[in-house]
């Protein structure tokens, strides 16, 4: 096939006169093709002669199946583009077939048609020295594409992006410059990231999300300096009480967010860490997997001693964000040790519809050296189910003289974000919210606060079609404004922004 055919005929009938764009150098031209998906690159083949084979050398494909029913036309498509491409490196690589599961959701998305396509294009991007790759899928079978061989020893790679891959059984990896590897949906047993790690020593950056099957992971290299893991698939372990022990004593930058279920992820020495991100949250057994309830107040003395040890692991970051998960168990802290922080920036990330006071109380009590305090509004966790033991501690009644106990000596910053993506419509004429509560209290202990700050964003909300969180921010100044402060030069600001920090 030389012709890739629903295009042959719009090549001789169209015609367009010269324009600005026309006017650019090929070098420049090329440059924007190689920004748009290969799809649309491809398109301009029939604006005039000159652009006829300028789309060959682009550097860069973004390939989308988007219509299931159009796959042996996507599949013409792709060959017939690899085919001809002229470049001799290609800088980006993107399949994506995240698209065809939300049409398919019933079906195998990526069939055996498409797979070996998939494993042949691979390769040919190997051939062309690729160096940076991206696979998205995403189903609901559980489908996975098998890497060919020919990627493993891909030594060009510097950004590598799998998702629902799997790794050949006898596999040697040779990704010698590396830098950044995000692993996405899949099973990784202990022995598979054990043989990656040691196939890229120039490793910067690991992200791990939607995984299970991991129990141990030990990082010694000393250039990997970040480490991420989001979303823990507990539906498709096999194991009752799973476990994760991380080892990364060089690590300077960690991050746990959203649901782990029930994993107790382990910090064994992580002894580097600067800036640490713990906004994930965890179920008992009792709920994250329907088991009995037998064992739950057990469990959560784990739960509780995982997250002093969090803590005490983490004492000597400088930048720390804690969720409102997090803040919820510290509720149990009010009467127990926990270690004194050396954090400077601390960042709140709460559900501001539902956070508890208390427990973001009890953190900032172990975080004296704080100079600047970030509350954000988050509402990316789920309100997940509570047990039963979850439910006492969170609602019991906390003496007041434990407030009086404690001041903030060094906050000088306080900025509390508002998202749009919230409505907070319900809240604004909410006289007992938590945020109010949280925000008085630092005004009255912050002896030598300068500036509390709340941004909103300007956006007008889908939900309730007015501004809410600028009138939210707006009432919460106007109600702190009234409300007496330790340190008399501090101003409170209500400003619109267009950023979240
Ligand atoms: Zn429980
Ligand atoms: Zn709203």
């Amino acid at each position: 096939m030389d012709l890739w055919p629903p295009l042959l005929k719009k090549r001789r009938s169209k015609r367009v006169k010269n324009d600005s764009i026309s006017e650019l150098p090929d070098a420049l031209i090329l440059q924007i093709l190689s920004l748009l998906p290969t799809k649309d690159a491809f398109t301009t083949s029939i604006l005039s002669k000159r652009w006829q084979y300028l789309w060959r050398s682009v550097y860069s494909f973004f390939i989308q199946c988007e219509d299931k029913s159009q796959t042996k036309n996507f599949i013409s498509f792709v060959n017939y583009a690899l085919d001809k491409s002229t470049c001799s490196k290609i800088i980006n690589f993107h399949l994506d077939f995240t698209h065809l599961s939300k049409y398919e959701s019933q079906l195998k998305f990526v069939d055996d048609e498409l797979l070996f396509p998939i494993s042949r294009w691979l390769s040919t991007a190997v051939k062309k020295n690729v160096e940076n790759v991206v696979l998205l899928s995403d189903s609901y079978d559980y489908e996975s594409i098998d890497l060919p061989d020919t990627i493993y020893k891909c030594s060009t790679l510097i950004t590598l992006d799998l998702t629902r891959c799997t790794f050949n059984d006898e596999f040697f990896i040779d990704w010698k410059f590396l830098k950044t590897l995000k692993l996405n949906d899949l099973k990784l047993q202990d022995d598979i990231i054990v043989k990656i790690l040691s196939g890229c020593p120039a490793l910067e950056n690991l992200e791990i999300s939607e995984f299970y099957g991991l129990s141990h992971l030990e990082i010694n290299s000393s250039n990997l300096k970040r480490l991420k893991f989001e979303d823990y698939s507990s539906y498709y372990d096999e194991f009752d009480h799973p476990s994760l022990d991380i080892i990364a004593p060089n690590i300077q930058h960690l991050e746990i967010s959203e649901d782990m279920y029930d994993l107790k992820c382990r910090l064994i020495n992580v002894s580097s860490v600067v800036t640490a991100k713990l906004n994930f949250q965890m179920s008992c057994t009792s709920i994250a997997k329907g088991a009995s309830s037998a064992t739950c107040p057990d469990e959560h003395q784990v739960i509780r001693k995982l997250v002093q040890d969090y803590l005490h692991k983490l004492k000597n970051t400088t930048e720390l964000t804690i969720g409102t998960w997090y803040t919820e168990v510290l509720m149990q802290f009010e009467e127990m040790p926990l270690p004194e922080l050396k954090c400077k920036c601390l960042t709140l990330d709460l559900r501001i519809i539902k956070f508890y006071f208390y427990g973001a109380i009890i953190l900032l009590k172990a975080s004296p050296h704080v100079e600047s305090l970030n509350i954000t509004m988050t509402t990316t966790l789920m309100d997940h189910g509570r047990c039963a033991f979850e439910l006492g501690y969170l609602a019991k009644e906390h003496d007041i003289y434990f407030l009086s106990s404690f001041g903030f000596p060094n906050l000088k910053n306080v900025k509390v974000f508002s998202s749009s993506k919230m409505c907070l419509k319900g809240n604004i004429e909410w006289d007992n919210d938590d945020l109010l509560k949280l925000s008085e209290f630092i005004l009255m202990n912050a002896t030598v606060l300068e500036k509390f700050t709340i941004i909103s964003k300007r956006k007008t909300c889908k939900i309730c079609s007015m501004k809410c969180a600028s009138r939210y921010s707006l009432r919460l100044a106007e109600k702190l404004a009234g409300c007496s402060r330790s340190s008399t030069t501090s101003v409170i600001i209500c400003q619109e922004g267009a950023s979240r920090y």
